[in-house]
């Protein structure tokens, strides 16, 4: 299955509750040949109503720090942990999660990068560890069932917490770094 077929089956996916609430289905998008793919939690509002990821004041800081180390929107591959809105912006129930999951791991599949950056809590218990702490972790590479794995504040706490922009900046170095220090071993 290519992304253009998975993505058209996920837009009128019906398995969870979910669905009854959402008005757009949010797939991801970017480069599908990306080394880099970013996983928020899940759509918010903007998300919601456009079917962008990280759309509005979010994707405007996700986008800023991106730029501020060299990396484009439009090279890298932006999805979520869940594909559809949850009401009242609350996490993605554990449940939720569970059944939305597939669609992620068959986008991982296709896309095949080789570094995931988990934005935020929910995406970084999710992804590396169910314990992880973005305040004392954030930064910090794994690996983990073939990738190489970093978490990070999402961009809706940062806009809540500007104090912690420096230190999200400084993750975003180390992810330049990481995929340059890839580049340069495949030559
Ligand atoms: S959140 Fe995921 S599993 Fe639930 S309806 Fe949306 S696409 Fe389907």
């Amino acid at each position: 299955m290519n992304l253009l077929d998975l993505r058209e089956q996920c837009l009128s996916c019906q398995k969870c509750s979910l669905a009854k609430s959402r008005t757009n289905v949010v797939f991801g998008e970017g480069n599908p040949d990306s080394v880099v793919m970013f996983v928020g939690e899940g759509p918010g509002r903007y998300e919601d109503e456009t079917g962008k990821p990280f759309v509005g004041r979010s994707g405007k800081l996700l986008d800023n720090l991106m730029g501020a180390v060299g990396i484009k929107r439009e090279e890298v591959y932006i999805a979520n942990i869940v594909k559809c809105r949850p009401p009242q912006n609350r996490d993605p129930l554990p449940e939720e999660q569970d059944i939305c999951i597939g669609w992620l791991q068959k986008q991982l599949e296709i896309i095949k990068p080789e570094i995931l950056v988990c934005l935020g809590r929910v995406s970084a218990m999710r992804i590396i560890d169910p314990d992880f702490k973005v305040t004392r972790q954030h930064g910090d590479f794994f690996e983990k069932d073939g990738f190489i794995i970093m978490g990070t504040f999402h961009p809706s706490a940062l806009l809540r917490n500007p104090g912690n922009k420096i230190p999200a900046l400084s993750d975003f170095k180390k992810l330049a770094e990481k995929v340059a220090e890839l580049k340069e071993n495949r030559g």
